[in-house]
């Protein structure tokens, strides 16, 4: 693959290979199950999750016991609707969220919908956001939980988390963020924002793929949830099965990194982002960018180019480039970006979108030559022309 530049850090990132470092005895020398603390091999594993556990909670500032690990953050999405759905089902069956959210959290909210559940979606702005006066308006005495991501996975936008919790806790309701694309990257602190329920996932900041967690608030409130897989105990009963040990190490590990790199990774993904934003700006007029430039993740930029279709753009870009129009989820059946219809952007931006998204081990080579044939590919569409949408 050398020689593809790769700016999809969205879908996944790759692994940090001191991560890989701190995994690799747990597959075969340390190879015990966490819960037969009865003997070493055991006690190694237990040790190991503890640990992790710790790590995760010191980046998120919160307590270990609030902690659940899960698959990752479809399942961590997953565990928090459909767990607070049934657990709180005779108090009231409404939701509130967005359809700019990630796939799972629509796909669970539609679950709750067939279930009897009442869900309302909040109307959103061009450049992705809410409006928080609609937002309390939209609170009944019904509502049991607003879900609203922490950063969008396409655009980068960023909700006023804070703003939204001080909303949910003065009314009462619990609130869920699915954090997976601002964990690791910028301060995701759920108690501080006043977030309940958090959802995170390890690959997507330099951790493996099949391991994340959900953030459950212990008091204050103290949220419960109906477990959604059931079998062993593990986890206090909060979801059974083996734990995933050389996972959660390296999630453990990922987190270690975040909380001490973080600030400066994100600093300087913010200046190349900036870089390749401007460079563009300059060369491929007509153009505009989705999402904003404020309140944004620093790894993310969304831009579309007026005459051409990022489906060509993405064919021409097979053998150079690595990025995607929109969500991983989306791809492989090509169809237009859920987030950018939501946001009611015209039809030339939603055809034509290319999301860019970068990590701490791309350089500053990798985002000069990405943009020189970006401005290529696309003068060259656009030369082609193509039969207008
Ligand atoms: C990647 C992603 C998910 C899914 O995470 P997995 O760990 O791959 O299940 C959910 N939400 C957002 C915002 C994401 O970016």
């Amino acid at each position: 693959m050398s020689g593809i530049i790769y700016l999809d850090c969205s879908a996944t990132t790759p692994l940090d290979p001191r991560v890989f470092r701190e995994m690799e005895p747990f597959f075969i020398n340390h190879f015990g199950n966490a819960s037969s603390t009865n003997h070493a091999y055991g006690k190694k594993a237990n040790t190991a999750f503890e640990l992790a556990l710790d790590r995760v909670a010191e980046l998120l500032f919160v307590n270990p016991g609030e902690l659940i690990f899960t698959s990752g953050a479809t399942e961590s999405v997953n565990l928090a609707i459909k767990g607070v759905f049934e657990r709180y089902a005779a108090r009231g069956k409404h939701f509130i969220s967005a359809k700019t959210e990630h796939r799972a959290v629509l796909d669970c909210l539609e679950w709750v919908e067939k279930k009897g559940g009442q869900v309302s979606w909040l109307a959103v702005d061009k450049k992705g956001g809410i409006d928080l006066d609609e937002l309390q308006a939209t609170i009944k005495k019904e509502t049991v939980m607003v879900c609203l991501m922490w950063g969008n996975n396409e655009t980068g936008h960023i909700h006023p988390i804070e703003k939204i919790g001080e909303i949910c806790r003065e009314k009462g309701v619990l609130f869920f963020s699915d954090a997976t694309q601002s964990t690791g990257k910028i301060e995701t602190h759920p108690k501080s924002s006043h977030v309940d329920l958090m959802a995170f996932s390890a690959h997507k900041f330099y951790g493996p793929k099949g391991v994340g967690g959900l953030y459950v608030s212990g008091k204050n409130p103290r949220v419960k949830l109906r477990p959604q897989i059931q079998g062993g105990g593990q986890q206090d009963n909060r979801r059974a099965g083996t734990l995933n040990i050389p996972g959660i190490v390296g999630l453990g590990a990922a987190a270690s990194l975040a909380k001490s790199e973080m600030v400066s990774d994100s600093r300087k993904s913010r200046e190349l982002i900036l870089s390749l934003h401007n460079y563009l700006l300059q060369e491929l007029q007509p153009m505009c960018v989705n999402g904003g430039t404020e309140h944004k993740l620093p790894h993310i930029l969304n831009l579309s180019f007026k005459n051409i279709r990022s489906k060509d753009f993405l064919n021409e870009v097979e053998g150079s480039l690595a990025l995607s129009s929109g969500s991983a989820c989306s791809t492989r059946n090509y169809r237009v970006s859920h987030v950018l219809r939501a946001m009611q952007l015209i039809d030339w931006k939603v055809q034509s979108a290319l999301r860019f998204s970068i990590g701490k081990f791309t350089d500053r080579e990798d985002v000069l030559k990405a943009g020189e044939i970006t401005v290529d590919t696309v003068n060259q569409l656009r030369k082609l022309g193509f039969p207008h949408v």
